[in-house]
C-alpha cells in the first residue's frame, strides 16, 4: 500500500484509491474506544471506532451516504457510504433511556446525505444531566468487511471538519453497497396455494431459502408487510391458502432472493399438510381429552386416563398452571445492561434448545425435533427481539419486555382466524416460559413443592418439565395432552409416572388433596382410603425392586422357563445408544435407525461417512450383530437435506425404499458404506416399507453388484420389515428370497388399521395387540417359515409387556426393544412357557378386539 503520513492520509480532500476517509461527526476532544466508559462500546461489540467527548450539540454526517437506520429515540444514526461501510454515531452512554428527551433528529431514515449535513441536534445540558456520560462513539458496524486503518489521536476534533477514522475494505470481504441496495429492486406477486397458506413451516423454509443470499427480502400482504427473517411477522400476515403476496427484494441479488422465497412458497402442493407433523406432537394444549376418558371410569373418586409413563405413586396435588411467572415491570440496572442480560437468557435458552433437538432426534422423534427448531427460529425472530429491546430501552425489566414482546405477539396471531396459528402461539408462551427461567424467575421457588407431589395441569410443555424438582415430583396429571406428547416423552425418560387425557375434572380436585397414581392402569384416585395409600406405597417399592432384580440379570441370554431362546436385542439410532445398549444387557441390535444419524445436515452423507458412523457402532456393540436399515425418509420421518416431490398424503408415498425411485444415489451410498464394515459378519442390512418380491429381488442384485464391486468375499444377510399388510401377507414369497424379515409394528398397525400412527386422538385405538395385527404377524412368521427363515419384531410392541407372550406364542423369536427395557423385557420372557403362549396366542387371534387381547393377556400373564 501507498504509504502516506497522517496528516495526509486524513486529509478529507486527499483520495487515496481504496480508502474512505470519516470526518468527525462531532465536536470535541477525541477518547480512545477502550476508554469509552461502557464495555458495549470498549470491548468492540459494536465494531471498531473511536470517541469523541462532544462540547457541542450537533452530529454531522462523517461522511456521504444513505441513513439506514436512525434510531426512533433519536440518540444513534448509522450510514452507509457508497462502499458499504456502515458507520454508526452513537452519542452519549445508556441515552436510549433518555427515550428521545433531548434529541431532535434533522434527517429521516433513508436519506441521502452529504458529508457534513447536520444529522441530530441535542441539548447537550439535558443530555449531560440525565446520562452517565456524553462520551459518543464512532463505530463501524460491519467492522468484519471494513478495517479502521488510521486513526485521530489525542487532541480536539471539528465536527465536519477533521479527519477521524480512515477505513479500507478487508481482503475477500464480500460487501452490500448502499447504491446498490436502492438502485436493484426487485418486486413478484406469488399465489399461496399450497394447504394452509404461509404457515410456520413454509415460512421458516422460506426464510432459509434466503440465507447467505446478498439481499433482503419484505413480504407484503395488504396493508400488512413483514421482513422475511421473522416467522412470527410472516405469520401475522394472515395469508392463507389462495392469498397473493408480493415478494419484495432489495441489493445485488434481490432477483435469486425473490426466486428462492417464491420457489419455496410454491413447493408445497394442495394438500400437502406440511404443518401436520408439528401440529400432531406440538406440545400445544390443543388435543381434547378423548371423550371416553372420563367415562372409562365407574368407580367414584377416580378419573381415568391415558398411561403415558408408567408407574405407580402416592402425593398431594400440586396445580402447576396457577403459578405464573411475574417479572418485574422496572428494571433494577441500565437498559444496557438489561438488554445484555435478555441476550444471555435467549443464548442459553437456544443451547438447551439445540440439546433438545438432538436428544429427540437421537431417539427417534423427529417430529419432535422438528419442533424444537422451530422454537429456535422463533427464539432469533427479530419481530420478538426488537420489540423487547424498544421495551427495555423504555426502563422495563428484561424479563418484563420479552414477555410482553411474546404477549403482543400471541395477540396478533389470534386476530388471524386460523387454529394452526393457535398452536403457535402455544410455541410462542413455552418460549415466553422458558426464557423468563433462563433469566432466572422460578415458579417453583416461589411455592415450595411437598415432599411428595403430584403436579395437575392442563398440559405441561417440555420447558415446564426441564425445572422440576425430580426428588419431589412423584407424578405429573395432565387434563389434555396425550401418550406421544412431548411431555409424556420426557415423563417416560425421567421415569415420571405421568396420566395424559383426565379430562377438566381433574380441574376440580383441590389442591393439596392426597392422591394415588397408577399410570399404567391410566388410573387416577383422589378420595383414596388410608389402604389405598399403604398398598399403592408398598406397590411402588415392590416395582423399584424388581427393576433392580431385573437388572442384575440382564447381562444374560433369555429364553422362556421350558428352554425356547428369544433374542432380546435393542432399537438405536446414535453411537450412544449403541453404549446404553449393550449396558443394560441387549443380545443385538434389532434395528438401527440410520436417518437420524443424519437427519441435521445440509448434504446427504458419502459413502464414507456412512461407512464410518456404522464402524463406530459395531465397534461399540463388541461383537453382537447390528441390523443397520437402510434410509426410511418420508412421512413422519423428514430430513433437512432432502427436498421430496410434493405428495398430498406422504405415509402413503416415496417413503421407505421407494424414495430410491427418485434418488438411487443416496440408497446406493449407503449400501456401498454398510458393505464396507468389518467384520463382514457383524452386519445385516434391513430394507424398510418393502411391498413385493420384485422390489427385494431388485434391491439384493443391486446389493450384490456393489458388495461384488467392492472385491468382497463374505455374503451379507438381507432382511425385510414386513410393516405393510401386503408383505406380511406375501411373507412367503418374500423370504425365499430374504434371510430374515423384521416386523415393524408401528407401521404395520398404521396401515392395517389406516389410522395415522403420529395422530394422538387415535393413540388408544391404534393398538397393535389389535386381533387384525396378530393375524398378521401370523402370516409374516408362518411364510417365513416354509424357508426356514426367522423372524423378529421391532415395532414399540416388543416392548410391550402384554404383547411379548403373544408374540413369542406366534413364533417371533426375535424382540428388539429400547435400549433401557430391555432388562425388562428379558425378565418378562424368563416367565413364559413356550408352550403355553403358543395355545393362548392361537385363542388370542380369535378375539374381537385389542382391548379383548390386552385383558386375555394380563390375564394369563399378569403384570409385574
Ligand atoms: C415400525 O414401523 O414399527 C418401525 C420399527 O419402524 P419406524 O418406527 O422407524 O417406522
Ligand atoms: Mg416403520
Amino acid at each position: 500500500m501507498e504509504r502516506i503520513e497522517e496528516s495526509r492520509l486524513m486529509d478529507p480532500h486527499t483520495r487515496v484509491e481504496g480508502h474512505i476517509v470519516l470526518v468527525s461527526p462531532l465536536t470535541g476532544p477525541v477518547v480512545p474506544l477502550a476508554s469509552v466508559p461502557d464495555p458495549v462500546f470498549s470491548e468492540g461489540l459494536f465494531g471498531d471506532g473511536i470517541g469523541v467527548d462532544p462540547l457541542v450539540g450537533r452530529v454531522v454526517a462523517p461522511c456521504d451516504g444513505i441513513v439506514v437506520h436512525l434510531a426512533r429515540t433519536g440518540h444513534a444514526v448509522t450510514l452507509q457510504t457508497a462502499e458499504g461501510a456502515q458507520v454508526l454515531v452513537h452519542v452519549g452512554i445508556d441515552t436510549v433511556e433518555l427515550n428521545g428527551k433531548g434529541f431532535t433528529p434533522k434527517v429521516a431514515q433513508g436519506a441521502q446525505v452529504r458529508r457534513g449535513d447536520t444529522l441530530i441536534e441535542f441539548d447537550l445540558d439535558v443530555v449531560a444531566c440525565n446520562a452517565p456520560s456524553l462520551v459518543s462513539v464512532v463505530a463501524i458496524a460491519n467492522s468484519d468487511a471494513f478495517e479502521v486503518i488510521e486513526r485521530a489521536g489525542a487532541g480536539h476534533v471539528e465536527a465536519g471538519k477533521s479527519g477521524l477514522l480512515v477505513l479500507r475494505v478487508r481482503d475477500g470481504a464480500v460487501i452490500n453497497t448502499a447504491h446498490e441496495l436502492v438502485a436493484n429492486e426487485v418486486r413478484r406477486s406469488v399465489t399461496l396455494t399450497h394447504a394452509g397458506g404461509l404457515h410456520a413451516r413454509p415460512a421458516a423454509r422460506a426464510r432459509e431459502a434466503v440465507r447467505g443470499i446478498d439481499a433482503r427480502v419484505e413480504v407484503r400482504f395488504g396493508e400488512r408487510k413483514s421482513a422475511i427473517e421473522s416467522v412470527v411477522g410472516l405469520l401475522s400476515l394472515g395469508a392463507g391458502e389462495g392469498a397473493v403476496i408480493e415478494l419484495v427484494g432489495i441489493g445485488r441479488e434481490a432477483q435469486r432472493a425473490v426466486d428462492a422465497v417464491a420457489n419455496e412458497l410454491l413447493r408445497e402442493a394442495p394438500g400437502e399438510g406440511g404443518e401436520a407433523p408439528a401440529r400432531q406432537q406440538s406440545p400445544a394444549p390443543v388435543m381434547q381429552a378423548p371423550a371416553t376418558a372420563v367415562a372409562l371410569s365407574a368407580e367414584p373418586g377416580v378419573l381415568a386416563g391415558v398411561c403415558a409413563a408408567p408407574g405407580v405413586a402416592v402425593g398431594k396435588l400440586v396445580r402447576w398452571d396457577e403459578a405464573e411467572l411475574a417479572p418485574p415491570e422496572l428494571a433494577s440496572g441500565s437498559s444496557a445492561a438489561e438488554s445484555r442480560l435478555l441476550d444471555k437468557a435467549i443464548a442459553a435458552v437456544d443451547a438447551e434448545l439445540n440439546q433438545s433437538v438432538r436428544t429427540a432426534s437421537q431417539r427417534g422423534a423427529i417430529g419432535e425435533a422438528g419442533i424444537f427448531t422451530m422454537h429456535r427460529v422463533l427464539l432469533e425472530d427479530p419481530t420478538l427481539v426488537d420489540a423487547a429491546r424498544d421495551a427495555i430501552s423504555l426502563g422495563k425489566s428484561a424479563g418484563y419486555a420479552w414477555r410482553e414482546a411474546i404477549r403482543a405477539q400471541i395477540a396478533v396471531l389470534g386476530k388471524v382466524d386460523d387454529p394452526l396459528l393457535a398452536e403457535r402461539a402455544a410455541d410462542l408462551r413455552d418460549l415466553e416460559k422458558r426464557v423468563l427461567r433462563a433469566l432466572g424467575l422460578s415458579n417453583t421457588a416461589a411455592r415450595s413443592l411437598p415432599e411428595e407431589a403430584v403436579l395437575a395441569a392442563d398440559e405441561f410443555t417440555p420447558s415446564d418439565l426441564a425445572t422440576l424438582d425430580r426428588k419431589r415430583v412423584m407424578a405429573l396429571v395432565m387434563a389434555r395432552g396425550g401418550a406421544t406428547s412431548h411431555a409424556a416423552i420426557i415423563a417416560r425418560q425421567a421415569g415420571i409416572p405421568a396420566i395424559v387425557a383426565l379430562g377438566d375434572a381433574l380441574h376440580s380436585v383441590p389442591e393439596g388433596t392426597e392422591v394415588v397414581i397408577d399410570a399404567l392402569a391410566g388410573r387416577f384416585a383422589y378420595t383414596p382410603s388410608a389402604l389405598d395409600i399403604e398398598r399403592a406405597r408398598s406397590e411402588k417399592q415392590r416395582q423399584a425392586g424388581v427393576r433392580e432384580a431385573n437388572r442384575r440379570t440382564s447381562q444374560e441370554a433369555a429364553a422362556t422357563r421350558d428352554g425356547h431362546a428369544v433374542e432380546v436385542a435393542a432399537n438405536i439410532a446414535t453411537l450412544e445408544d449403541a453404549n446404553t445398549a449393550v449396558e443394560n444387557g441387549a443380545d443385538a441390535v434389532g434395528l438401527l435407525r440410520t436417518e437420524l444419524l443424519f437427519i441435521h445436515r445440509q448434504a446427504a452423507p458419502t459413502v464414507e461417512e456412512h461407512r464410518q458412523s456404522y464402524q463406530a457402532i459395531t465397534d461399540a456393540l463388541a461383537g453382537r450383530t447390528a441390523i443397520i436399515r437402510t434410509l426410511d425418509v418420508g412421512a413422519d420421518k423428514e430430513v433437512d437435506y432432502l427436498t421430496l416431490p410434493p405428495e398430498p398424503n406422504p405415509a402413503l408415498g416415496l417413503r421407505g425404499i421407494r424414495l430410491a425411485q427418485v434418488r438411487p444415489d443416496l440408497l446406493d451410498d449407503q449400501l456401498r458404506g454398510l458393505l464396507a464394515v468389518k467384520p463382514a459378519g457383524k452386519v445385516r442390512i434391513l430394507l424398510p416399507m418393502v411391498t413385493d418380491v420384485g422390489e427385494l429381488v431388485r434391491l439384493r442384485e443391486r446389493i450384490d453388484t456393489f458388495a461384488r464391486e467392492a472385491g468382497r468375499t463374505e455374503p451379507i444377510e438381507v432382511g425385510v420389515m414386513i410393516e405393510v399388510p401386503s408383505a406380511a401377507l406375501l411373507a412367503d414369497q418374500l423370504a425365499r428370497h430374504a434371510d430374515f424379515l423384521s416386523i415393524g409394528t408401528n407401521d404395520l398397525t398404521q396401515y392395517t388399521l389406516a389410522m395415522d400412527r403420529c395422530q394422538p386422538d387415535l393413540a388408544a385405538q391404534a393398538d397393535g395387540l389389535h386381533p387384525a395385527v396378530l393375524r398378521l404377524v401370523a402370516a409374516a412368521v408362518e411364510g417365513a417359515n416354509k424357508h426356514g427363515k426367522w423372524v423378529g419384531v421391532c415395532g414399540a410392541l416388543a416392548g410391550d409387556p402384554l404383547a411379548v407372550p403373544l408374540l413369542v406364542g406366534l413364533g417371533v423369536t426375535e424382540l428388539s426393544v429400547d435400549p433401557v427395557s430391555v432388562p425388562s423385557i428379558k425378565a418378562r420372557v424368563r416367565k413364559l412357557d413356550y408352550n403355553d403362549c403358543r395355545q393362548r396366542a392361537q385363542h388370542a387371534l380369535a378375539l374381537e378386539s385389542a382391548q379383548a387381547v390386552r385383558a386375555a393377556s394380563r390375564e394369563s400373564w399378569p403384570l409385574d
